[in-house]
């Protein structure tokens, strides 16, 4: 009984902040941005919201997961979102996705996804096929390694460094 009712109120917790990230999506349109939203949930609570600020801030990489994610890593004064919950209202594309990756997301919700978002233009599904289907050599944007002597001397001097911070 307790855990059932634990487990219903996760699920309207997790709802309920979908909710608050469509609103932060349609509000965007409003205010000049991209139809995306997302927040960065903690502990049962809102760390940080985000919107698509990509034509705004003449930024590529503003999508809204990236701009909650960056956020809350100033709110929660780290690198690492260990632990928090990334709330977005729409299916993040394969650059949100590896962002969270990297910075140790435990869990992703989103509403919408990428066919309804191709259907409003926002064509994801291409680089979706890119990762998932297609070769290097077959992708728009040409990817070439040179192999010059001193190719390891950052990650040696890295390596060399007492006091770095491992991450
Ligand atoms: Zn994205």
């Amino acid at each position: 009984m307790t855990a059932h009712t634990h487990e219903t109120d996760v699920q309207e917790l997790k709802r309920a902040w979908l909710d608050e990230a469509i609103k932060l999506a349609t509000n965007s349109v409003t205010n000049g941005g991209g139809p995306f939203g997302a927040l960065v949930a903690k502990d049962g609570r809102v760390v940080a919201i985000g919107n698509n600020q990509v034509t705004a801030n003449l930024d590529p990489t503003a999508h809204a997961e990236v701009s909650a994610m960056r956020a809350a890593c100033r709110q929660l004064d780290s690198f690492s979102l260990e632990g928090c919950v990334l709330v977005t209202s729409c299916e993040p594309c394969p650059m949100c996705l590896s962002s969270a990756l990297w910075a140790r997301i435990e869990r992703i919700v989103f509403s919408a996804d990428r066919h309804d978002a191709a259907v409003a233009g926002f064509d994801d599904r291409k680089f979706y096929d890119l990762f998932e289907k297609q070769p290097e050599s077959m992708w728009p944007m040409a990817v070439e390694q040179l192999d010059l002597p001193n190719r390891t001397a950052p990650f040696d001097a890295w390596l060399a460094k007492s006091d770095r911070i491992d991450y």
